[in-house]
Formats: structure tokens, C-alpha cells, sequence
């Protein structure tokens, strides 16, 4: 299938090769040059533009940041057209982006307009999901439309959820994100406690996992370095998660809360986390270095 991939960051990257290396006849694009040559040296193909991208393709899928970024690529900004007005009628855009519900419910129903299917797929399972091909997919839009984007989802993941009507599957996400950003909290703070009394983290972090207090965020992404190899706290918390990206997934979380007039104390405090641990210049680290607030330098 002729797809056009947009946004080949450290997940849309790895998301694009594995559509590559299945034998789909992919244009990728992203406005960062150093992200287009990565990708292209591993011989997939690289789009001048995301509108040379899209010519022609079935299929355009998009992992971009944050809902600005979706809503000004489809629908346009500072009076320039949208992607929408260069997608071919019949087309399919699957958007796996972690952003506002109301932004994919826009979008979709400017798509429809037009002709064009789109559904939410946010993801779950990181950048070692991504690269693995066993991500999570959390699907907002008709099961027409799901069963029209399952052979795509299945090259780049494991489980496919259908949570609900266009936009769901956003809200599907942001419950998980806020669950992780917690959770993250909570274990770097029962870790940098174990670490202040002089247990070694490793052996602390294989007792918590073997007892009550075992979660993911323990077991697959230790915040402490050199307790896992091959996640971000080994690697000087760079790539994987941003924590800035975190946080604005925990704002997504608050906001919708707001909305529904739900109570989220926790989700609250950790977004407020976040954004601290960001104004001290932390936002590009992945978001495990929230340890680094509950550590001695
Ligand atoms: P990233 O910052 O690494 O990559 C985003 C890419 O989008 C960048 O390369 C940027 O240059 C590009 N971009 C921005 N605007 C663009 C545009 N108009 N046209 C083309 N390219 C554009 O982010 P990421 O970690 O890959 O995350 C992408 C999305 O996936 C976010 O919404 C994030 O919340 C979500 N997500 C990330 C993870 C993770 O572990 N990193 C996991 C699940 C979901």
C-alpha cells in the first residue's frame, strides 16, 4: 500500500521502518532533517513536503507531538490550506498522536467532509514497543473504519482496542498516561527513599517487583540509573518519553477532568510535578528523570 508517514520521531521513526520493512511502498516526512535522514538511511523514502508526501497515498498516518501540530497540518495555519485539501477522496488517515479528544473530533469531521476516513489510534508501549512492533493501539472511529486500518496497525503493534467513536481513543490514553505518570512518581520516590537509607536499587527494585508494590513503570522503565540496561535513566534519560510530553498529557488529563467535573487529586500533583521538574530545564529528558526532584544532586 502507498503510505505517507508524517512526524518520524524517536516513535514515528521506528513506526515507519516497520511499514517499510513489511513491503508497504512508504513516503515519509518530518521537518526535522536529522529525523528524515536517520530514516532514510535505512533506505526508506523521504518527501520533500508532507503534501509531496501524501500525492496519491491510501494511506497517511501522522505521529506529531501535540494537538497544534495535528490541527494546523490537516486543517491549515496563518491562511495556508490543510493537508485535508491534498489527501485523494477515499483515503484513510490514521492519526496516533497523543492529543485533545475535541482535536480529533475537528479534524474527523473536517476529513468526513471531505471524504476521507480518519480515526484516532493514539499508542501505548514506548519507543522499545515501537522499534519491537508491539505497540498498543487505542482506536477512536467506526469499526468500518478500524477494520479498513488493521492490517496497517498490525505491522507497528501487538493489541488493537476499539475504545469507542472517533476520539476515544484518546480519552482511553490520557486515563493510561495519567496511571503512568503517577506511577513513575510514586516508584522514584519509593526508590530514592530505599537509595537515601543506603539499600543498593537493584535489589530494592527486584523486591518491590516481586511484591505488592510491582508496576510498569518499575519492571519495564526503572527511573534508577543502571538498574535495566536499554531504557532512558541508563542512557542519561535521553530519547524515549519526553517530559515535556508527559506533561502535556498529564494537561490533557486535568482539562478533560475539568470538563466532566471529575476528581484526578493525584494526576493533578503529578502533572504540577512535571511542570516544575520541566521549568528547571528538564523537558527534553525522558520523564523517569522526575527522580532527579527526589534525589540529592
Ligand atoms: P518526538 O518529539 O520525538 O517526535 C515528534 C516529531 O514530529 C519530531 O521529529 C518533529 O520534528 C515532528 N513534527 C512536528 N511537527 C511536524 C509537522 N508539522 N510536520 C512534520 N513533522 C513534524 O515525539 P515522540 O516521542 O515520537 O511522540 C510523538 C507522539 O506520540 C506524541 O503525541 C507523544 O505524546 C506520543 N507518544 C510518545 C511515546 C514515547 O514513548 N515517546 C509513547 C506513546 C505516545
Amino acid at each position: 500500500m502507498k503510505i505517507a508517514f508524517i512526524g518520524l520521531g524517536n516513535m514515528g521513526g521506528p513506526m515507519a521502518l516497520n511499514l517499510h520493512k513489511a513491503g508497504h511502498e512508504v513516503q515519509a516526512f518530518d521537518l526535522s532533517q536529522p529525523a528524515c535522514a536517520k530514516l532514510a538511511a535505512d533506505g526508506v523514502a523521504i518527501a520533500a513536503s508532507a503534501t509531496a508526501a501524501a500525492q496519491g497515498a491510501e494511506a497517511i498516518i501522522t505521529m506529531l507531538p501535540a494537538s497544534q501540530h495535528v490541527e494546523a497540518l490537516f486543517l491549515g495555519s496563518n491562511g495556508q490550506p490543510g493537508l485535508l485539501a491534498n489527501i485523494a477522496k477515499g483515503a484513510l488517515v490514521i492519526d496516533s498522536s497523543t492529543i485533545a479528544a475535541a482535536t480529533s473530533q475537528k479534524v474527523a469531521k473536517a476529513a468526513e467532509a471531505s471524504g476521507i476516513d480518519f480515526i484516532d489510534a493514539p499508542v501505548s508501549g514506548g519507543t522499545g514497543g515501537a522499534i519491537a512492533g508491539t505497540l498498543t493501539f487505542m482506536v477512536g472511529g467506526s469499526t468500518a473504519q478500524l477494520e479498513r486500518a488493521r492490517p496497517l496497525l498490525e505491522k507497528m503493534g501487538a493489541n488493537i482496542f476499539h475504545a469507542g467513536a472517533v476520539g476515544a481513543g484518546q480519552t482511553a490514553k490520557i486515563c493510561n498516561n495519567m496511571l503512568l505518570g503517577i506511577l513513575m512518581v510514586g516508584t522514584s520516590e519509593a526508590i530514592a527513599l530505599g537509595v537515601a537509607n543506603g539499600l543498593d536499587p537493584k535489589v530494592l527494585s527486584e523486591i518491590m517487583r516481586r511484591s505488592s508494590g510491582g508496576n510498569w513503570a518499575l519492571e519495564k522503565y526503572n527511573p534508577y540509573p543502571g538498574v535495566q540496561d536499554n531504557v532512558p535513566s541508563s542512557k542519561g534519560y535521553a530519547g524515549g518519553f519526553g517530559t515535556d510530553l508527559m506533561l502535556k498529557d498529564l494537561g490533557l488529563a486535568q482539562e478533560n477532568a475539568a470538563a466532566v467535573k471529575a476528581a484526578t487529586p493525584l494526576g493533578g500533583l503529578a502533572r504540577n510535578l512535571y511542570a516544575t521538574h520541566s521549568l528547571s530545564g528538564h523537558g527534553a529528558l525522558d520523564f523517569s528523570s522526575i527522580i532527579k526532584i527526589l534525589q540529592k544532586p
